[in-house]
């Protein structure tokens, strides 16, 4: 038996083992299973890897995407360039146990947009400047288009909200929204951007995919923008995840 598992601390409600649980049944793959491991500290997870002798790969989620580093032999270079590793691959020779970190949020979240982008899309806003938008930015700079960060506090070369106007909105027609607002329970909270100034050449990306339809999807759509949420990228960032545990 191999088993793959989930890292994070509280993991209330795991979009992963779902979708790993159904995976491994539609396709009849009966050897592997998946697990939710809650640690209440990154201090445990030695502890993990030496306990669970089955397990092949993690995903790791808030807050140890950015900690876990340290605790791991080897990291690809995207993982190394974002900061963030959200994928773990577990190599046991022996005694030996080798681990190494990855970014599949990266090819998550290109892969979704690409089929989406025109060429008008060359400028784009990120709101929220958190451990997604890391991945996000990484891949807007490899696909050549500028971008402005929007967040809540802004520092150096940051926008505030409050600073958004007809000018920025309508010079920037592709905005993705990398912070939680909107994200159920939440689900009236939206982005707090001038939505009137949207209109049909926008593309607006929403990582949130829980509703499949937050109030900033919404706002656009109302003013005629093409809307996208999270939920393609999170299936690709998690087949890449297979793909890399399988390697
Ligand atoms: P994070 O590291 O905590 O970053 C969140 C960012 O959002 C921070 O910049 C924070 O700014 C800002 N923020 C938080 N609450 C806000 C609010 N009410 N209004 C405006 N800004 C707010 O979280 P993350 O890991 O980047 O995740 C962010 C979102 O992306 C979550 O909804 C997560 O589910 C989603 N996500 C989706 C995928 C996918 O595959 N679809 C993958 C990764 C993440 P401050 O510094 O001002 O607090």
């Amino acid at each position: 038996m191999k088993k793959f598992g989930l890292i994070g601390f509280p993991l209330t409600h795991s979009f992963s083992k779902n979708y790993f649980e159904q995976k491994f049944a539609s396709q009849h793959i009966e050897d592997c299973s998946y697990e939710n491991f809650g640690l209440q500290s990154i201090e445990l997870f030695p502890d993990l890897i030496l306990s669970e002798t089955n397990l092949t790969g993690l995903n790791v989620t808030i807050p140890y995407k950015e900690k876990i580093f340290s605790y791991l032999d080897e990291t690809d270079e995207q993982a190394k360039q974002t900061g963030a590793v959200n994928t773990i691959k577990i190599i046991k020779t022996g005694d030996r146990i080798k681990l190494t970190g990855y970014n599949t949020d990266i090819y998550g979240f290109s892969m979704s947009i690409k089929p989406f982008l025109k060429n008008t899309h060359h400028r784009a806003l990120i709101l929220g400047n958190g451990g997604a938008a890391k991945a996000v930015i990484y891949v807007l700079k490899n696909l050549g288009i500028d971008y402005l960060i929007i967040t809540r506090h802004p520092e150096n070369n940051e926008l505030g909200y409050e600073s958004l106007n007809e000018y920025i909105i309508k010079s920037h027609l592709l905005i993705i929204n990398t912070t939680p607002a909107g994200m159920y329970p939440n689900i009236n909270d939206c982005p707090a951007i001038p939505y009137q100034f949207l209109n049909a050449e926008h593309l607006l990306y929403d990582l949130i995919y829980n509703p499949e339809e937050t109030l900033f999807m919404q706002k656009g759509k109302m003013n005629g923008a093409t809307v996208l949420n999270g939920l393609s990228m999170l299936k690709l960032q998690a087949e890449k995840s297979w793909e890399i545990w399988n390697s």
